[in-house]
């Protein structure tokens, strides 16, 4: 986990402006309008530490936040990306909107964890609720780009 400032790259890598990309949604000013979107919003929401974030866009029947309330997991979370520096995203590919509703990305972060450097890919699901895409779940693959 690091500050961003908001002149500063934004950390998804878009070669935005953080304030021109994922600032504004993890600030609960606006909600991306596409999977991929928020995924990166997601990615820099882990690399800044705001669970608040992570909380709202992840769907209510994912286990990561089903019966858990926002104060536990906005706790688990934080000592999670506190422990983690996630150091770059690669998006390899995106799947739009399918006949039932499902978007997926398939991407690859780098992090540090102490003096540790790794990597972890996975395929992620989003769905709309309400109409605002959320994170419905997600796979570990062994894709390393
Ligand atoms: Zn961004």
């Amino acid at each position: 986990m690091r500050k961003i400032e908001r002149n500063e790259p934004c950390p998804c890598g878009s070669g935005v402006k953080f304030k021109k990309c994922c600032a504004p949604a993890l600030e609960g000013m606006t909600w991306p309008d596409t999977a991929e979107a928020l995924m990166r919003s997601r990615y820099s929401a882990f690399v800044v530490g705001n669970t608040a974030h992570l909380y709202r866009t992840t769907h209510p029947e994912n286990d990561q936040v089903k019966g858990i309330s926002p104060e536990q997991f906005a706790q688990d979370t934080l000592q999670f990306c506190k422990a983690i520096n996630f150091t770059k995203l690669t998006i390899h590919q995106v799947w739009p909107e399918d006949e039932h509703g499902i978007a997926r990305v398939h991407f690859t972060t780098e992090y540090e964890a102490g003096e540790k450097q790794d990597t972890m890919s996975e395929l992620s699901e989003f769905a709309r609720l309400n109409g605002r895409w959320v994170y419905t779940q997600g796979e570990e693959s062994a894709h390393q780009g």
